[in-house]
């Protein structure tokens, strides 16, 4: 055989084999339920290919992995307020995916119009006039605070703050950005700016140029700022906050603080942006969290629980005065998927769940009950548990020690409760659960953590 003719078998044989694992994959993907042989086929598929195609990092970071990888937690399904590993073991959802599942996991509502949407159409034509992204906003127009009025829709948070980011710089035509200590806005090049984790940021310096982080609720520094700016010509053009900062610990602002921002922006004519990419869709108490505090940013930015746990989309909303410099040439930002019909369909389900379940109000009475709860259960364990705080349905316990949370976390999912740190300060836990979540299962997670925390050391 000529060295041409083996090569040519061998890639044949090849293409078999990957088609062989596809069907395979495929026909695993029809199933509804797997058998005990099945189950154990999946985990070691999975756990090969994080080791050999993903990131093999995540199999040593990851709680839910044993060293060796013989005990492997590997999703399977959903729904409600829980989730199911691929054995069968159930859990109860405290982390809700990084605050994406507000209206549960595939709420029958999202998924019914994000089917009958695929029945008929998936994505746009990208140049005719796509009906679902006009009501989509206008329903925004209507359920956001104050004159917020035009949208542009995204698939992220991050795209989100790019595209906040992009329009306050339209806007304003300067190029000094405030932002705050302990924020997140996201990780792509522009919103990493942004947000202020050095670990994060440091590989990828310099970033884009203009961006200062002074303290969050810090008034004071920020009118200093604003005015040194002025000064040496570097006028501040826009600040962008999260109303409660997620990834930073659940950090709530000083009561006065975000109008005071309000006004100082009004008084430098500085665009605010509000990041509610995890504040939004009810989780605080409110449908916004800018509604807490009275306060209408000029720039909304939406994502996470935007598409209903079921697709992913995202949106910033932003008055006439600032969207405005988008009118003559709409095409200075753009997506191809952003706002594609399956997204719209499951946003529009989604605030349709929030109002008709009225989600927001559920949310601040559950929220009050699971805080007291919290506090209640950590009572005489102080060398531990530093601080536990929240509003609505967005809780973080935060310890003495990384390990402890840590260890309360671990200890947590062996119970069948997830919760997991946040990203800019790893002392603290996050509790942000469906806002459909039962008082049982609050309840549950609860008890499990007097339990948990009476068996972990102080270190
Ligand atoms: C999660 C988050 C982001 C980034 O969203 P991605 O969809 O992960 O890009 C931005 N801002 C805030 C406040 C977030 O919590």
């Amino acid at each position: 055989m000529s060295t041409d003719l083996k090569t040519e078998v061998k890639n044949n044989e090849q293409v078999s084999e990957i088609n062989e694992y596809i069907k395979q994959v495929l026909a695993l993907i029809e199933k509804e339920e797997v058998t005990e042989e099945e189950a154990q086929w999946v985990t070691k598929e999975t756990v090969d290919g994080f080791r050999e195609h993903v990131n093999p990092g995540f199999l040593s970071y990851r709680k839910t992995v044993t060293e060796g990888g013989q005990f492997a937690a590997v999703e399977w399904s959903d729904g409600g307020s829980c989730f199911t590993d691929i054995s069968g073991k159930k859990y109860i959802d405290c982390l809700g995916g990084f605050g994406i599942y507000n209206v549960g996991h595939r709420h029958p509502k999202v998924v019914k119009a994000v089917t009958d949407q695929l029945k008929r159409q998936a994505l746009h034509s990208q140049d005719l006039l796509d009906p679902l992204r006009a009501m989509l906003a206008k329903i925004l127009a209507d359920i956001t605070p104050g004159d917020l009025k035009y949208s542009f829709f995204t698939n992220s948070g991050t795209e989100s703050v790019e595209a906040a980011l992009k329009l306050a710089k339209m806007y304003s035509d300067r190029s000094t950005i405030i932002s705050t200590t302990r924020s997140f806005h996201g990780k792509s090049l522009g919103s990493l700016s942004g947000t202020a984790k050095g670990v994060f940021r440091k590989p990828f310096l310099p970033l884009i140029p203009g961006f200062r982080h002074i303290p969050f609720g810090d008034i004071d520094m920020m009118r200093k700022t604003f005015e040194s700016c002025a000064l040496v010509g570097e006028d501040v053009g826009a600040v962008i906050l999260e109303p409660i900062q997620g990834e930073g610990g659940i950090i709530i602002p000083p009561a006065n603080y975000l109008k005071e921002v309000r006004a100082l922006c009004d008084e430098y004519d500085v665009v605010l942006i509000f990041d509610e990419v995890q504040t939004g869709m009810g989780r605080t108490g409110k449908m916004f969290a800018s509604e807490l505090f009275d306060v209408t940013p000029d720039i909304l930015c939406l994502a996470k629980a935007f598409g209903g746990g079921v697709m992913p989309a995202g949106a910033v909303v932003a008055n006439e005065k600032v969207f405005k410099s988008l009118f003559d040439n709409p095409f200075m930002h753009t997506t191809t998927f952003g706002g594609n019909p399956l997204a719209c369909a499951a946003a529009i389900a989604t605030i349709s769940v929030l109002l008709e379940e009225k989600l927001p109000e559920r949310a601040a009475e559950v929220g009050e009950y699971f805080l007291k709860g919290l506090k209640e259960a950590a009572a005489g364990h102080e060398d531990k548990v530093l601080e536990i705080r929240g509003q609505g349905l967005m809780i973080g316990i935060e310890f003495h020690k990384d390990e402890i949370g840590y260890e309360v976390s671990k200890g947590m999912f062996d119970k069948g409760i997830l919760v997991a740190g946040t990203l800019v300060n790893s002392k603290t836990i996050r509790i942000e659960p469906p806002l459909t979540m039962s008082y049982e299962e609050v309840d549950t997670v609860i008890r499990s953590f007097k339990e948990v925390l009476s068996n972990v050391a102080a270190q």
